[in-house]
């Protein structure tokens, strides 16, 4: 969305600041020589080259709107401009960003202790390590507080047992924080805890999920615990209930408020290409009065979309960011990229059903987009529940 496209109409760019600009175009030119050339490849083969995983860590993109440990610290608006271009390249790119950064790191950073934060979080910073985050289980997704995973206490340890299911970079990482419910303690009362679990601890097993359709170039696995002993200070310290994971998920969806309409952005951009090279019927097919309402609704959703999301990470740079608000951001820019990345690949005719153009890559990834990090239904029903006070949840 720099002013170097056609796209700003809206001159959206004027209202970053130039350290904004420089780390947006900084991503995008990670993004064009690192990851577009190559992603139809990965996502052919249902994998991801993870040797961008150490220089996403040395660009700072992991973990980058979180201080200290070796992080970067910067804004939230510069975390969602990277969200935007890393998804500009493939929502299972920006997905591994964001689950090492929002999620595991989040997670450590923000409800572990201090050793838990020194021993995991520079290296993940630096890509050294990869972390992921086992919430979702098999019964249990849009509704993770009815969750079966345990964890007892035997002595001084904790003893894991469950299974955790479509958890990204579960197979290859290093560091796993698992939600389970806990027996109480000497300090806390019984309810959902959050570990952090060393993936070569005994018992500790990270099958592949295969046959996806979406998110192809992204890590999904199952998380299989069986009896999983950890040593008590393996726990974090004070948080129990949802509010530990819930917290970290918003931070995930404040990413995706962003990067979702980096794969409208990069769909769109291929649709105008397309259509002024492509003729029909003897002229350019954009320019038919048909084709050209296609592309001005969509510009038009995209800018819209773009400034929800720019006021979203001002207000949570200012600290006044409601989660609700961050559904608001999630619904309408999952929701409306995926619109765009279907219209476009209508544009692009028996073209667009191939991966020699990243637009129905970019629609099939957006379809996990809308499932993950709560689905649109739940968002609908976080914000009914806003305007109505009345929760339709259950
Ligand atoms: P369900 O909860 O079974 O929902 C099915 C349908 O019912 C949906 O349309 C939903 O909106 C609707 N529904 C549910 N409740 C209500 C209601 N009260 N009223 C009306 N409609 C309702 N999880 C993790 O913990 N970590 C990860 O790293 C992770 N990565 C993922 C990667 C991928 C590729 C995918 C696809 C998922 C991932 N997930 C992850 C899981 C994801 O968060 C869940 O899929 C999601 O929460 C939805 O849960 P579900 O699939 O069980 O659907």
């Amino acid at each position: 969305m720099t002013g170097t496209t056609p796209l700003d109409l809206l001159k959206i760019d004027h209202l970053l600041s130039d350290d904004e600009r420089d780390i947006q175009a900084t991503v995008r030119e990670f993004v064009d020589q690192r990851v577009k050339p190559f992603v139809a490849d990965w996502y052919e083969r249902g994998d991801i080259d993870l040797g961008i995983v150490k220089e996403a860590g040395s660009l700072g993109l992991l973990g980058m709107h979180l201080t200290g440990y070796g992080c970067a610290g910067t804004n939230a608006v510069s975390y969602g401009l990277a969200c935007l271009e890393l998804e500009a390249g493939d929502s299972g790119v920006r997905s591994l960003v964001s689950v090492q950064g929002s999620l595991a790191m989040f997670a450590v950073w923000r409800w572990g202790s201090e050793e838990q934060k020194q021993t995991w979080l520079p290296d993940l910073a630096a890509g050294e390590k990869i972390g992921c985050f086992g919430l979702t289980e098999a019964d249990f997704g849009s509704n993770p507080s009815g969750m079966r995973t345990q964890a007892r206490r035997e002595g001084d340890d904790w003893v894991l047992n469950g299974t955790k299911m479509w958890i990204t970079n579960g197979s290859v990482a290093d560091v796993a924080v698992v939600w389970a419910k806990a027996d109480a303690d000497h300090d806390h009362p019984a309810g959902i805890r959050g570990f952090v679990v060393p993936t070569d601890t005994p018992g500790f097993s990270a099958p592949k999920i295969t046959k996806k359709l979406s998110l192809r170039a992204s890590i999904t696995s199952e998380l299989v615990l069986e009896d999983v002993r950890l040593p008590a200070d393996a726990v974090f310290p004070d948080v129990v209930g949802l509010k530990g994971p819930l917290s970290c998920l918003n931070e995930a969806r404040f990413g995706i408020v962003f990067g979702a309409l980096g794969a409208a952005r990069d769909c769109l951009e291929t649709a105008l290409d397309y259509a002024d090279t492509r003729e029909v019927f003897d002229r350019p097919l954009s320019s038919f009065q048909l084709t050209q309402a296609k592309l001005a609704d969509m510009a038009l959703e995209l800018q819209k979309g773009f400034l929800l999301a720019l006021h979203l990470g001002r207000l949570k740079d200012d600290d006044r960011l409601d989660p609700r608000q961050v559904s608001l951001g999630k619904l309408n820019s999952v929701r409306e990229s995926l619109a765009i990345a279907r219209e476009c690949r209508t544009i692009l005719g028996a073209n667009g059903v191939t991966l020699e153009y990243p637009v129905l890559r970019h629609a099939n990834n957006l379809e996990s987009v809308l499932t993950y990090e709560g689905t649109s239904e739940v968002h609908q029903l976080v914000i009914g529940q806003a305007l109505t006070g009345v929760a339709a949840f259950s």
